[in-house]
C-alpha cells in the first residue's frame, strides 16, 4: 500500500488500503484519483475489474472527510448511481470496507424490497447514498430524500445505465440536485457513444477524460 502514499489520502484511508492488501494502485487508480482530489470533474473509460470504484470511492470519502458539513447540518453529501442493484450492493460494500476508519453514515437503495426500510434509513440521516435511479425517484416523488446538499455526484456504467433506458430518471435526477457546477461530477462507463457524449456535455463541468490502457 505504500505507493498509495504518493496521493493525499489520509492516514484512515491508507489504513484500510492496507488492510484489503492492495500493492499499488491499478492503471486507471493512477491516473484519476489526483484529478478527482483536485476536485476536477471526470469522464472515465473504465472497464469492470479495473480497480474503477476504489477510483471514485476513496477520493469521494477523502473529500467528505476534508470537508465537514458547517453547523452541524446533516444531509446526502456523495450520490452515486449504478445501473443495477448487484452493482449498488458492490459499491456500497466498498464504501464500507475503504470508510471503515471514518465515521461516515452510507446506504444502499434499490426496487424490489420494502420502501420503507429505506425511508427510515433516510430519516435518521446518511452521507453517502448509492442507489439505482427507478428507486431514488420513487423516493423523489414522496420527497422522503433530498438531494440539494449533494457535493459528489458520480455516474458509475453510464453506458449500461442508457442502454437500460435511465436516461429521464438521471434527467430528473439531476433536476433535484444542486447545479452541476456547484457539484463535483465524475463519469465512469465502458464505451463512449453519442448519446455518453451527450449526458456529459450536460452533466460535466470542463472535465478531464481518463482512458484506462487495453488490455
Ligand atoms: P472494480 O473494477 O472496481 O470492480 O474492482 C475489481 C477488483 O479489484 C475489486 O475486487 C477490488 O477490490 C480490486 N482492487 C481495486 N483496486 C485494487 C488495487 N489497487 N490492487 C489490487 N486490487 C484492487
Amino acid at each position: 500500500y505504500m505507493s498509495f502514499k504518493k496521493f493525499a489520502l489520509s492516514a484512515e484511508l491508507l489504513r484500510s488500503i492496507q488492510d484489503a492488501g492492495y500493492e499499488k494502485p491499478t492503471s486507471i487508480q493512477n491516473k484519476a484519483i489526483p484529478l478527482i482530489l483536485e476536485g476536477k470533474d471526470i469522464m472515465a473509460t473504465a472497464q469492470t475489474g479495473t480497480g474503477k470504484t476504489a477510483c471514485f470511492t476513496l477520493p469521494m470519502l477523502q473529500h467528505l472527510q476534508n470537508n465537514s458539513l458547517k453547523n452541524g447540518k446533516t444531509g446526502i453529501r456523495a450520490l452515486v448511481l449504478t445501473p443495477t442493484r448487484e452493482l449498488a450492493e458492490q459499491v456500497g460494500s466498498s464504501v464500507r470496507t475503504y470508510g471503515r476508519y471514518l465515521s461516515l453514515r452510507s446506504t444502499v437503495i434499490y426496487g424490489g424490497v420494502n420502501i420503507n426500510l429505506q425511508k427510515s434509513k433516510l430519516k435518521r440521516g446518511v452521507d453517502v447514498l448509492v442507489c439505482t435511479p427507478g428507486r431514488l425517484l420513487d423516493h423523489i416523488r414522496q420527497q422522503t430524500v433530498d438531494l440539494s446538499k449533494v457535493e459528489i455526484f458520480i455516474l458509475d456504467e453510464a453506458d449500461r445505465m442508457l442502454d437500460m433506458g435511465f436516461i429521464h430518471d438521471i434527467r430528473q435526477i439531476m433536476n433535484v440536485m444542486p447545479e452541476n457546477q456547484l457539484r463535483q461530477n465524475l463519469l465512469f462507463s465502458a464505451t463512449f457513444s453519442d448519446e455518453i457524449k451527450q449526458l456529459a456535455e450536460r452533466l460535466l463541468n470542463q472535465p478531464e477524460w481518463v482512458q484506462d490502457e487495453k488490455r
